[in-house]
């Protein structure tokens, strides 16, 4: 799927075995307030860096995806620093890599998908922008339905304070964690199993946000929500099936619910396989 070749691409993207086992940021780092990390910036009077690998490469391509976010119209800075810091390319298998900071969605095996950047960063702004009322301090704990590769879960874990996230695909579990291990991020929890009933021990979470679309939004995860807290996940509206973003407010008076634009996402599915 969209295997074209990249005529002019400037860099290499494949895996050098010491960048792969580079440590993630320090914790202090996560919580930095809103800024691309200081190595990602462009530096002046420097010219464009040579082919070697990953490292400051990769990052200049990744500013790059953030910039165009920006113009899309994320405008959360700190979506847009864990969409910087997050290393995409090392979600996806190597032949894709050259892909990975593009708006796309690619394939991660199984039949599914990581979504695209701008999903990504359009559904965290949205979840950040909830009702949460404790001001100045990060979200608390937020579900994900849908693992996948793992990549969400980790943009994630710079932004909220605890990720409890769900795959109903063993294959894909285990990727993850492969995925995220030389990440350590100790906030990320990675559970096996069918996400339509959620994850009652985690609960209440401040967040819920789905990776994978259904008809209806399951009783369970209104249930597992906060009152404050706040659902983001793609729903099948009633003309055929098509997928719109829904966000959801828990409050004392009852649950709101707001459909936003069309998305397309991998269907939500129940049992594990
Ligand atoms: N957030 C992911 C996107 C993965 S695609 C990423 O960053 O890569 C959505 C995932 O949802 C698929 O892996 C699919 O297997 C999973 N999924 C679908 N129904 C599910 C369910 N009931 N419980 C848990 N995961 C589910």
């Amino acid at each position: 799927m969209n295997a074209r070749p990249r005529p002019g691409f400037p860099v290499r993207l494949d895996r050098p075995a010491a960048a792969a086992a580079r440590p993630a940021l320090p914790a202090a780092q996560r919580s930095a307030p809103a800024a691309l990390a200081p190595a990602a910036q462009p530096r002046p009077g420097r010219a464009a860096p040579t082919p070697q690998g990953l490292g400051l490469d990769s990052q200049a391509v990744r500013l790059a995806m953030v910039k165009k976010l920006a113009a899309q119209g994320i405008t959360d800075a700190r979506v847009l620093e864990a969409m910087g810091r997050i290393e995409r390319h090392r979600f996806v298998d190597t032949a894709l890599a050259t892909q990975a900071y593009e708006d796309t969605s690619l394939p991660i095996g199984l039949g599914q998908t990581i979504s695209k950047p701008g999903v990504v960063a359009r559904m965290a702004e949205l979840l950040l922008a909830g009702l949460d009322p404790r001001k100045g301090e990060p979200m608390g704990r937020v579900l994900e339905i849908g693992t996948g590769c793992g990549y969400q879960a980790a943009v994630l874990s710079l932004l909220v304070k605890e990720v409890y996230s769900i795959e109903r695909l063993r294959g894909l579990h285990e990727k993850a964690r492969e995925n995220l291990r030389p990440l350590r991020l100790p906030n990320v929890h990675l559970l096996f199993g069918d996400g339509m009933a959620g994850f009652a021990q985690g609960a209440p979470y401040a967040g819920i946000i789905a990776a994978a679309g259904g008809e209806a939004v399951p009783q369970a995860w209104i249930e597992q929500l906060a009152v404050g807290g706040r659902l983001v996940a793609p729903v099948a509206s009633a003309a055929g099936g098509a997928q719109a973003l829904l966000v959801l407010d828990k409050t004392a008076a009852g649950v709101q619910h707001t459909l936003l634009e069309a998305v397309h996402f991998v269907p939500l599915k129940s049992g594990i396989a």
